[in-house]
């Protein structure tokens, strides 16, 4: 008889190859797996094999537990994408960005102080934020809410640390800190300050900035993040934090990343920009066209700009779309997605209202196909609305 196969749950038959029109697409979560292709392609000059015996101490020979080579090869990624000063800067290695966002909040807050630093960002902003914060529960800091409330705050002696999504997340606009004075500090996340989804108007040059493999070369399991910090007095707490928390980054991760900023800077450095900006450029045409008939829903706009990477004026490639339900104010538009087949993530986890939707633009070309697919029938039924 025929082999039995598993199929997909998009697909179905006796191959899998019949589509099945129930399958949702799911845009809900943040993976990278866009550049799964482009590593495809780079399979040979991406791959590591480590021997058993290798790298089994703690440290470095230097006794130290960075790479000092990997160090270098970030200072030159960034020098040859020109998104982040690294001259007269610390660098602190985490896994993931994530680790290092608290590690950031940890070293910025003082300790023994009278009051808890105030935490804030502008809404809509990454929940994870706020999740730490509340998590870690220090008496250091709290998390006091959207960058408005600053204005609130009774007691003029209280520090303000504030996280800057640059460019953000959900929404892809370029952010500078809001609140300004002598106790305001900022954390610039800069997760998605690639070619990529942004145009590079000029390299950061902030006093705490991150930045993270994930949404860089996609590897977001790896966990590997980095944090260039001007103050040497910040660096050592957010060094501290990473010792104490976990001494140290696991050394197969920071080789794996050293391996993939090679093959990166291979070449002339260009071909993991041209492909990731042109997928998602890509992608954020076709769903602006599938859109552009629609009265009943909307997605951010975002200026063209010089990027001074591809040394042009560029579109927006942004990795989230922030789709607006127009109908009324108060329409839960999570829902009115998810039953056309269409999971993404609802406004209100970003502190928005529930007429806002987040989908992700980043995941695999068929979760993106569907999605596109699914657009186009929600928008064909639009019943002539107005
Ligand atoms: N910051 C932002 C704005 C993010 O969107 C993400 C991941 N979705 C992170 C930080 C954390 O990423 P990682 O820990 O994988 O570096």
């Amino acid at each position: 008889g025929k082999p039995v196969c598993e199929c997909n749950t998009c697909f179905g038959g006796p191959d899998c190859s019949l589509f099945s029109p129930d399958c949702a697409a799911d845009v809900d979560s943040g993976n990278p797996l866009f550049l799964e292709p482009f590593w495809m392609q780079n399979a040979a000059s991406s791959a590591v094999l480590v021997s058993g015996w290798h790298r089994m101490g703690y440290s470095y020979n230097n006794q130290n537990s960075i790479s000092k080579e990997l160090e270098k090869y970030i200072r030159k990624l960034h020098s040859v994408v020109g998104n982040a000063v690294t001259e007269k800067r610390f660098i602190v290695f985490g896994a993931g960005s994530t680790q290092l966002l608290n590690a950031a909040v940890h070293a910025l807050a003082l300790d023994n102080s009278t009051s808890p630093a105030g935490v804030v960002a502008t809404f809509p902003f990454y929940p994870a934020y706020k999740t730490q914060t509340n998590f870690f529960r220090s008496t250091d800091y709290k998390f006091l809410g959207d960058t408005s409330l600053c204005k609130n705050v009774s007691d003029a002696s209280m520090n303000i640390i504030e996280f800057v999504t640059s460019p953000n997340n959900p929404d892809g606009q370029l952010m500078k800190a809001v609140v300004q004075g002598d106790n305001a500090k900022a954390i610039y996340d800069h997760a998605y300050f690639w070619p990529h989804f942004t145009a590079i108007p000029a390299p950061a040059d902030e006093d705490l900035m991150i930045f993270t493999l994930s949404k860089f070369t996609g590897h977001a399991g790896t966990r590997f993040g980095w944090a260039l910090v001007k103050d040497e007095i910040v660096y050592e707490r957010m060094a501290t934090y990473v010792d104490i928390n976990s001494f140290s980054v696991s050394h197969d991760t920071q080789l794996v990343a050293l391996k993939l900023l090679k093959a990166v800077l291979e070449g002339k450095g260009r071909e993991i920009f041209d492909f990731a900006f042109g997928t998602m450029r890509n992608r954020w045409e076709t769903l602006s066209e599938a859109l552009s008939v629609s009265n009943r829903f909307s997605i951010q706009e975002i200026e063209p700009r010089y990027c001074s990477f591809f040394n042009q004026v560029r579109g927006p490639s942004p990795a989230y779309a922030w789709l607006k339900c127009e109908r009324d104010k108060d329409e839960d538009c999570y829902t009115v997605l998810k039953t056309a087949g269409i999971i993404g993530r609802s406004g209100t986890v970003f502190g928005s209202g529930s007429r806002y939707v987040r989908l992700s633009l980043i995941k695999t070309q068929d979760d993106f196909d569907l999605l596109i697919r699914k657009i186009k029938t929600l928008v064909s039924n639009e019943d002539g609305f107005k």
